[in-house]
């Protein structure tokens, strides 16, 4: 049914869920993977959500008020959602964001007029970084609210209150495992921790972005997967505390090559473009499904954002493609 609303917030959530069965059925799966578009967000990322939720907490608590700043460390899409919900309630905002962010989502925070201060990369290899980030972003802006996505509790609250829920109830209860990928920890933590609860079984699984993906002194650049981070290789000090880390039942490692395959072949099997967490999450979920003990059951994964925020990383530039002079031959034949 079509919808009439007054405010750009009451778009978020309620996203559907879409059964990769084509991609499934190419690969012989023998479990049924779907796929929770959080591009349908009306910003288009899962991030929509906890922006919201968030504001709406400091709006109730009296810590944000009209004409009032936000500021945040932001790897993009939390930045861009909360750029796009403060210009939509007459706030400003400005984040704190690596410098090698995406132009595409570059581009997206300043549509909404975003400012960003951006922190070399290569700070993130101090251990406390995040520590440190988090304190100077107050430091620098005093009379500006914090969102603090990555301990802020709203954020996984707001997970278990909508996330969680809206996943049950479109499966029936028929989900086993939750495939997600983990920045603030907010998705798994809080949809996991909903369908452990009414049904203990349910596996929670994180993709992580495996060695190569880690910036180090030698390659401070590396072929990320953004906003999401390893787990595993991850310092105590460098994990969110939004991250309950005793819900993740298994944590998967993956090359990030793989997840741009997967990016790939779900653009050109199903038609949906997801970004390069998304690729990382399902190419998880394929391993998977092709378990033998998993045969028959359902994987949900839930699909952070649109590949349309990484054309220009270039992850549909595979070498399939027709040079030019071939096409330019081909037509003169
Ligand atoms: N994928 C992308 C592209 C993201 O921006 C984020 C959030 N940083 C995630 C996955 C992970 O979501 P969460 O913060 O809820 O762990």
């Amino acid at each position: 049914m079509s919808q009439l609303v007054t405010t750009l917030t009451d778009l978020i959530g309620d996203t559907p869920l879409l059964e990769l069965s084509r991609y499934g059925a190419h690969r012989g799966l023998n479990a049924r993977i779907l796929a929770k578009l959080e591009t349908r967000n009306p910003v288009g990322s899962v991030k929509d959500r906890i922006a919201w939720a968030i504001i709406r907490d400091a709006e109730e608590r009296g810590l944000l008020h009209p004409g009032g700043e936000i500021v945040d460390v932001t790897s993009g899409n939390t930045g861009i959602a909360l750029g796009a919900i403060a210009a939509s309630r007459g706030y400003t905002s400005i984040f704190y964001a690596s410098d090698n962010i995406s132009p595409d989502k570059l581009a997206l925070l300043r549509a909404f007029g975003a400012r960003i201060v951006k922190v070399p990369n290569t700070f993130f290899l101090d251990p406390d970084a995040l520590v440190l980030l988090r304190t100077r972003a107050q430091e620098e802006n005093p009379g500006a609210f914090f969102a603090d996505q990555l301990s802020n509790p709203v954020n996984p609250r707001f997970h278990y209150e909508t996330t969680g829920p809206e996943i049950w109830q479109a499966t029936d209860g028929q989900v086993d495992i939750l495939v997600g990928g983990v920045g603030t920890g907010g998705t798994l933590s809080g949809a996991g921790r909903y369908l452990k609860e009414h049904k203990p079984s349910v596996r929670v699984v994180a993709a992580e972005p495996g060695l190569g993906s880690v910036p180090t002194p030698e390659n401070p650049y590396p072929k990320e997967i953004d906003g999401v981070h390893n787990v595993t290789e991850a310092l105590p000090q460098q994990l969110p505390d939004n991250l309950d880390r005793a819900l993740l039942d298994e944590i998967v490692a993956l090359e990030t090559d793989d997840a741009f395959a997967a990016s790939r072949a779900l653009a050109r099997e199903e038609g949906l473009l997801a970004g390069t967490s998304a690729g990382a999450i399902v190419h998880v979920a394929t391993l998977l499904a092709q378990r033998a003990e998993n045969a028959g059951k359902t994987i949900v994964v839930v699909i952070p954002d649109s590949g349309e925020r990484y054309l220009s990383a270039g992850i549909y530039d595979d070498d399939d493609r027709v040079p030019a002079e071939q096409l330019v031959g081909a037509a003169a034949e």
